[in-house]
């Protein structure tokens, strides 16, 4: 793993999802076979494979503070194209102070993540006037989980953190995307953990090799991903939770 400290020139970006996006970090320890981050190499100039380099931004809060105070108020996306708590942030708490100046501007924000992490900043997320926390999950199977997600946290300990903050009284949501076979075994997994769920199909080409090397590719077909979108809605939907599907 390739890391450097880096000088970032600005930190507070446009967002399509979101009115912005900070982004603490370039590249994702997490590697997830299908990431569509990857594609940030273009622009970075990474020579190492997705996953194997990381750019920490030490300088991310000061330049929030500093880009804030310019700008008008607007839902902050932490992160979009990195992992906000992947395990450096342990040591660098870029992501921590930057959600401290977004909670004493009274900005609202958006934390997705895959790690529990999240956790050791629950206090932050609780004074925020309007903070959400989402959960990326895309299968109920650790066994499907470690094939594409080998670096990320285990599934029970992101269900585990969800619980912990719902029942703090956060917003949390989980992400089902891409949804990967065993997703549907999600609807009893969140039931009481989230108040409501995405759901989308894989959209990029990066993980087709471990599709085909474990023979599944009929999951990354259109019948797989309608049948696991319609069941999974069904299922929600008759625990009273919100279902979205973005395809
Ligand atoms: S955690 Fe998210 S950003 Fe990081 S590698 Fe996985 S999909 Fe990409």
């Amino acid at each position: 793993m390739k890391i450097r400290e880096i000088w970032a020139k600005s930190i507070l970006s446009k967002s399509q999802i979101y009115a912005y996006a900070v982004n603490p970090y370039v590249g994702c320890s997490h590697a997830c076979r299908y990431c569509y981050a990857a594609f940030m190499k273009r622009f970075t100039g990474h020579k190492e494979r997705w996953g194997e380099f990381l750019d920490v931004k030490i300088n991310a809060p000061e330049l929030l503070a500093r880009e804030i105070a310019r700008r008008r108020t607007g839902r902050v996306w932490v992160s979009g194209v990195c992992d906000p708590y992947q395990p450096l942030e342990r040591k660098y708490k870029l992501t921590r102070r930057c959600l401290e100046i977004l909670m004493e501007n009274g900005w609202p924000m958006t934390v997705q993540t895959k790690s529990p992490l999240v956790l050791r900043d629950i206090e932050i997320l609780v004074k925020s006037r309007d903070a959400e926390v989402g959960f990326t999950i895309t299968t109920a199977e650790e066994r499907i989980r470690r094939l594409f997600e080998p670096s990320a946290p285990p599934i029970p300990e992101r269900l585990g953190a969800l619980e912990v903050l719902h029942s703090r009284g956060i917003k949390t949501f989980a992400m089902i995307a891409p949804m990967l076979p065993g997703a549907a075994g999600l609807v009893g997994a969140l039931a009481g953990k989230v108040d409501h769920v995405l759901v989308d199909r894989l959209n990029y080409h990066y993980a087709d090799r471990i599709y085909r090397e474990n023979g599944m590719e009929w999951a990354k077909e259109e019948p797989f991903f309608l049948q696991e979108a319609e069941e999974l809605k069904k299922g929600f939907e008759g625990q009273g939770i919100a279902v979205q599907v973005l395809f």
